[in-house]
């Protein structure tokens, strides 16, 4: 099988003229979960949102299964769905209401046994009839993560999940990752922290200063990690 992901020579500069990404390769296979990680501006949310098909990439090309995302962006974006790191949704919505109006969003029919099977999974069903507002900040990135999902896409990218949650809340959305994988999706997400990458991840890319420095399993990785220069590198 062809990986699902696929990154060559992929730089972005933004109109600052710094380098954000500098020639990154990579490829991603179907099933995996795959942790980017690296410090503030190391380049993360730039790589995700130029596979996401919101930011256009200087030179290189990417691709999501076969589309390639600058040519064929209309097919590539179809197949990603992204839960930004910043909690914005419609806080008058109700949870079904804005997870059926994401999945319109892509053109797909209305299905609501699919919403229902997406809001199940993520335990959000008997929150179907509230309005955001009211949902407590766990619940409401998780209404963010029904979004991604509501039509069904085959990637999902996490932008940095647990970003400004207490330790408990990060526990439960590292099982509920894990849960999400038996849906067959190939999960990327983006984090700093070495053990969130570790618990979560079967692969981790280390990012540093727009490059990916290192792709490891997660054993290699964790073995590596035990270099100091490396860990300093990486601590917040
Ligand atoms: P964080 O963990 O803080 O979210 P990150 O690893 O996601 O960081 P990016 O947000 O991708 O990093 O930023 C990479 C570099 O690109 C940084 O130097 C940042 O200042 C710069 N950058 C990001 N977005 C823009 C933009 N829209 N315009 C100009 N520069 C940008």
């Amino acid at each position: 099988m062809p990986p699902i992901i696929s990154v060559e020579n992929l730089s972005k500069t933004y109109a600052t003229g710094l380098p954000a990404l500098k020639s990154i390769d990579l490829s991603i296979d179907r099933g995996e979960i795959f942790a980017l990680l690296g410090p503030n501006g190391a380049g993360k949310t730039t790589l995700i949102s130029i596979l996401c098909g919101i930011v256009t990439p200087s030179e290189g090309r990417a691709s999501i299964d076969g589309h390639d995302i600058v040519r064929d962006y209309r097919a590539a974006r179809a197949l990603v769905g992204l839960v930004p790191q910043e909690l914005t949704t419609d806080h008058f919505e109700s949870v079904w209401s804005t997870t059926s109006f994401s999945r319109g969003l892509f053109g797909k029919p209305k299905d609501p046994a699919k919403i229902e099977r997406i809001l199940r999974d993520l335990s959000l069903w008997e929150k179907k009839d509230a309005q955001i507002r009211t949902l407590s900040g766990g619940m409401k990135r998780r209404v963010l993560i029904a979004k991604a999902l509501a039509h069904e896409p085959r990637v999902l990218f996490l932008d940095e999940p647990t970003a400004g949650v207490d330790v408990g809340l990060r526990r439960d959305m590292w099982a509920l990752v894990r849960g999400l994988r038996e849906t067959g999706v190939t999960i990327i997400l983006t984090t700093h922290y070495i053990e969130e990458a570790e618990e979560m991840a079967d692969r981790v890319g280390v990012i540093l200063g727009g490059e990916i420095i290192l792709t490891e399993d997660k054993a290699a990785l964790m073995a590596k990690l035990g270099q100091k220069q490396l860990t300093l590198q990486l601590a917040e």
